[in-house]
């Protein structure tokens, strides 16, 4: 028996975007990705919310309104470093606060400094995690194994450069992902906004890309990951609310 999963709607790719630190920047970040209809996930330290030269709280729903809103810490302070007590608070409090602010619920975190360690790793995931990204870029597009270690594909200077290998991504790797990170305040420090907004006019409205935050794609392959198959492989079970996407014996079904 054949099984080929795709992500939602069948599509073939997937985009995401991660941008850290919450600085008034992202309001102008968030307009373009509006603009193109890309999705992105913003993270942000609850701590520094409202300082200048940050977003503020009131805003935050409404700013990131179809975009994820994920953890960076309460103050961006090194994870490796704080003592135990202090670590689950740095990230414990952000959670609270940040689904105070935004009346939602917040699953997601990158590392601040990208620096972390199995005590982090494992802290986060007793605190409800789903996911957390690092700072390493992989400069390919695979699909990671464990999402409490998000590996991302590039840092968004080096995305143009793989914009058209990702369009053109050959048949025999199956649904690449292209994670594109950063922060919103090197774009005004670069003089890189031209930069980003040709990289979102070339890679949008793609009809075989899934355009996603984040969030969204861990449950996705989570779903994808825990559908259950009978020992011949002629039946298959969803037990999540995700519709998963997949070709079954050579027919397209929504499982
Ligand atoms: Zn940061």
């Amino acid at each position: 028996m054949s099984f080929k999963l795709y992500y939602p709607g069948f599509k073939e790719k997937a985009l995401t975007f991660s941008y850290d630190d919450g600085q008034i920047f992202d309001r102008r970040l968030v307009k373009l990705f509006n603009r193109y209809g890309l999705k992105a996930t913003f993270h942000l330290n609850s701590g520094t919310l409202n300082r200048d030269g940050f977003v503020t709280k009131e805003e935050i729903s409404e700013l990131y309104e179809g975009h994820e809103i994920a953890c960076h810490g309460v103050l961006h302070e090194f994870p490796t470093h704080l003592p135990q007590e202090l670590l689950v608070r740095e990230f414990y409090q952000d959670r609270l606060a940040l689904e105070t602010y935004s009346g939602r619920i917040i699953r997601g975190c990158s590392y601040a400094f990208g620096e972390y360690d199995e005590r982090v790793i494992s802290t986060l995931k007793s605190l409800g995690f789903a996911y957390s990204r690092t700072v390493e870029s992989t400069g390919n597009y695979r699909v990671p194994e464990d999402f409490m270690h998000w590996t991302p594909s590039c840092h968004h200077n080096d995305a143009p450069a793989m914009l058209d290998e990702f369009l053109d991504n050959p048949s025999f790797r199956r649904l690449p992902l292209l994670y594109v990170w950063g922060h919103s305040f090197e774009f005004d420090r670069d003089g890189t906004w031209g930069m980003m907004e040709d990289f979102c006019d070339g890679i949008h409205g793609k009809p075989d890309v899934w355009y996603t935050t984040n969030i969204d794609y861990v449950d996705y392959m989570n779903a994808a990951r825990g559908l259950i198959f009978s020992a011949d492989g002629s039946r298959i079970q969803n037990l999540s609310s995700i519709p998963v996407y997949a070709e079954v014996e050579g027919e397209r079904k929504i499982l």
